[in-house]
């Protein structure tokens, strides 16, 4: 089983505004739709897609439950979130204007995580997951999920000895190459903040990375990504496609690339899988939509250049 964890989930509204946002104005929408924000649940959303199965887990607010159930139900994610008593999930507004001209999001604070529920999600992964288990931990952390409570879940799960992915960034992705988690998949600006302690350029960084994560993606937007695994250096080239949002693109590559890796660990059919469905992503406005058949013709405009790792 394919396992996601959202800590930090938030119910996003996006409103697809008419025309250009103006201030001290009535901005018109044309559509508003929902989605749960939060990286682990589009995740999952990707999976799904795929006809993989997984389970989205995390924390939710009891406020607003049936509201957040709602989105993920229609989204076709089997969900099961730690309901947290009298807190909501935050909410979002994403102002999405045409033609690809930007977008606003407005954020509330997130929920505090009692330290019982905290509990029950450990307890959860004690008793459920095996070492046949992909898990992957996405997204920020709630405010009083702190790092050492981050760290008890990874020492829990690597005791399970299942494959850990983690899509994180900051101190919490720096805390989990620390432990040596099994996959992370770094953007840019990632990199460099992992780059912070090491001397030396962001090849020299990821072939550190290699030494202790089983498998690196590097992912750079249009260009594509550059993969760590096995001693082994993979180019890969991302097919050419019209952006039209961007925001995701990882999110729906992780997914898809963790849902075709989980199947018989085959670097390079992952690697193809990934970058074909997160080229599909790009060219819709939602954060999450991509179209697996269009997925699948992508696959073969998707470019794999093969080397030693030299280190
Ligand atoms: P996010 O956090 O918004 O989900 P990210 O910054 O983590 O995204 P990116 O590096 O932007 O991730 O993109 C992930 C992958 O998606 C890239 O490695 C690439 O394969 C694919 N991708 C992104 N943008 C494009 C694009 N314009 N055309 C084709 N593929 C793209
Ligand atoms: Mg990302």
């Amino acid at each position: 089983m394919i396992y996601t964890i959202t800590l930090n989930p938030a119910i996003d509204r996006l409103v697809f505004l008419e025309k250009h946002l103006s201030k001290r104005k009535t901005n018109r929408a044309a559509k508003v739709a929902y989605d749960i924000g939060g990286k682990g649940t589009h995740g999952s959303y990707a999976m799904s897609r795929l006809g993989v199965p997984n389970l989205a887990l995390g924390f939710a607010g009891e406020k607003n439950l049936e509201k957040f159930e709602q989105v993920l139900e229609q989204k076709n994610i089997s969900h099961l979130f730690l309901k947290i008593p009298n807190e909501q999930t935050r909410e979002s507004i994403v102002i999405i204007e045409p033609n690809n001209q930007g977008t606003t999001m407005l954020t509330e604070p997130g929920f505090l995580v009692p330290e019982s529920i905290k509990n029950e999600l450990l307890a959860y992964f004690e008793e459920q997951v095996t070492a046949e288990d992909v898990v992957l931990i996405a997204g920020s952390l709630p405010e009083n999920f702190n790092l050492s409570d981050l760290e008890k879940l990874i020492i829990g799960l690597k005791g399970k000895n299942c494959f850990i992915a983690c899509d994180l960034s900051g101190e919490a992705l720096v805390r989990a190459v620390d432990l040596g988690v099994d996959f992370i998949k770094p953007n840019e600006f990632e990199l460099t903040e992992l780059l912070l302690s090491e001397e030396g350029s962001a090849d020299y960084a990821l072939n550190q990375l290699a030494q202790k994560i089983t498998c690196v993606v590097a992912s750079r937007g249009e260009l594509g990504s550059i993969c760590c695994y096995e001693g082994k250096r993979y180019q890969v080239k991302a097919p050419k496609v019209n952006e039209v949002n961007d925001t995701g693109a990882g999110d729906c590559f992780v997914g898809a690339f963790l849902a075709a890796f989980s199947k018989d660990w085959d670097i390079e059919a992952a690697l193809k899988t990934g970058s074909a469905c997160a080229a599909s992503k790009v060219q819709y406005e939602d954060s999450s939509y991509f179209d697996p058949v269009e997925a699948e013709q992508l696959m073969s405009q998707v470019e794999l250049t093969v080397c030693q790792n030299t280190i």
